[in-house]
C-alpha cells in the first residue's frame, strides 16, 4: 500500500518542527546563558572586592601598629637618655621600671604585628586566587559571547529557511486539516515557544505520551485523516516504515 500524501506531508512537517525547535531553542537559550555568565562574573568581582577589602583592612592595622611601635621605641630611647639626668635613686628606679614596662609592651606589639603580617600573607593568597577565578569567568563569558555572536546569523538563517519549507509543506494539507493544524501549531508555539503538535503513532501507541489508541483511530491515521491522540491531543501520523 502506498503512503498517502497527507501522511507524507505530516512526516515532513514533523521533521521540520523538530529541526526548527532545536535551532529556535538554541537561539532563545543563548542570551539566558550569557546573562548567567555575566551574573557569575559580577558575583565573583564582588567576592574579589571583599577579599581585597580584607587585605587592605589588615594592612591598615599593621601600619597603625607599626606606627605605635615606632613611637613607643622612640619614647623608650628618649627615656633611656633621661636616665643620666635623674637626680635621685628613686627617680632613676622609677624611670627604669617605666622603661622596662614599655619594652614589654613593645615586645607584645611586635608579636601582634608579626601575626597581622602572617594574616596578610594568607589573605593576599586568597585574593590572588579569587582574582584568578574572576579572570577565568571573564574569559568564559567572552568566549561564550563571541561564540554566540558568531553562530547567531547562520542559525537565524537556517531557522528562516526551515520556516519557509514548513509553509510550503503546510500548504499541501487538505484545507480543513490545515485549519485545525494551524490553530494547534500557533497555540503550542505561543505557549512553549516551540512547535509540538504532531506525534508519530508507533504500534498503535502515541509516540509523545505513550497512550495506546483505539482501533478506529489507528485506521484513520493510516489513511491520513485528521486524528488527535485521545490523551495528549497531538495530531497522530504514521511514521516512516509503518505504512502497513
Ligand atoms: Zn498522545
Amino acid at each position: 500500500m502506498e503512503t498517502n500524501p497527507v501522511t507524507e506531508t505530516l512526516r515532513a512537517i514533523y521533521s521540520l518542527h523538530n529541526r526548527f525547535n532545536e535551532i529556535h531553542q538554541a537561539l532563545t537559550k543563548a542570551p539566558r546563558i550569557l546573562a548567567l555568565h555575566r551574573q557569575r562574573v559580577d558575583a565573583q568581582r564582588q567576592t574579589l572586592e571583599n577579599a581585597s577589602a580584607l587585605v587592605l583592612e589588615q594592612k591598615k592595622l599593621a601600619a597603625t601598629k607599626q606606627g605605635q611601635l615606632d613611637d613607643g621605641e622612640a619614647k623608650i630611647k628618649k627615656r633611656e637618655s633621661q636616665l643620666m639626668e635623674c637626680k635621685s635613686n628613686d627617680e632613676y628606679k622609677a624611670l627604669q621600671q617605666d622603661i622596662k614596662a614599655s619594652k614589654m609592651a613593645m615586645s607584645v606589639l611586635s608579636d601582634e604585628i608579626l601575626e597581622v603580617l602572617d594574616k596578610i600573607e594568607t589573605l593576599e593568597a586568597n585574593e590572588a586566587k579569587e582574582k584568578e577565578t574572576l579572570e577565568k569567568f571573564q574569559v568564559e563569558f567572552e568566549k561564550f559571547k563571541a561564540d554566540m555572536e558568531e553562530k547567531r546569523p547562520a542559525l537565524e538563517q537556517r531557522r528562516a529557511e526551515i520556516l519557509e519549507k514548513l509553509k510550503e509543506e503546510e500548504k499541501k494539507l487538505p484545507s480543513e486539516f490545515r485549519d485545525l493544524y494551524n490553530r494547534m501549531a500557533r497555540n503550542t508555539f505561543a505557549r512553549d515557544g516551540q512547535y509540538d503538535v504532531l506525534s508519530p503513532l508507533n504500534n498503535g501507541i502515541c509516540g509523545q505520551c505513550n497512550t495506546a489508541q483505539v482501533k478506529n483511530t489507528i485506521s484513520q491515521v493510516y489513511v491520513g485523516e485528521f486524528c488527535a491522540c485521545q490523551s495528549c491531543g497531538r495530531i497522530l501520523f504514521a511514521p516512516e516504515g509503518r505504512d502497513f
